[in-house]
């Protein structure tokens, strides 16, 4: 399975990431499935609503993914919520194991981008394997 990332789209989950620095950012991917491949089509910037410490945790809004989708249910167009994006804060884009205990879908792609005070550094693309047991790495187009 591979991810289709507009140079746009992938800007601007950076530009999200370096604006909360050192708190983690999070938003959802939409876009559309098609066989194999998956195309962000849209990203949607969320607040960290989190409990825990933002720094090291990340919760997107539920208002945001509930107006979302009832957008996507009107538009009826084949775009639907495909995944989302958090970034890790002095931390590698690699899933943590809070990450993986977070796995509810797994069929949401995942998008983990790296950021220090000096910018956003890899972005790298994962799907939770079906049994959840840890993450795959997708390829990133
Ligand atoms: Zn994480």
């Amino acid at each position: 399975m591979a991810v289709c990332l507009p140079d746009a789209l992938e800007h601007r989950i950076r530009r999200h990431a370096e604006n909360c620095y050192p708190n983690e950012a999070c938003g959802l991917l939409t876009g559309h499935r098609d066989g194999e491949l998956i195309t962000v089509t849209d990203v949607h910037e969320s607040e960290n609503v989190t409990d825990a410490d933002p720094k090291t945790g990340f919760e997107i809004d539920p208002k945001l993914r509930f107006d979302l989708m009832r957008a996507l249910e009107a538009a009826k167009d084949g775009t639907e919520i495909v995944g989302h994006y958090h970034s890790h804060p002095d931390h590698p884009a690699e899933p943590s194991a809070t990450d993986l205990s977070m796995t509810y879908e797994t069929d949401f792609v995942w998008l983990i981008c790296s950021v220090t005070e000096a910018g956003t550094t890899q972005l790298n693309a994962f799907k939770p394997r079906e049994d959840r047991s840890r993450f795959e790495p997708l390829e990133l187009r």
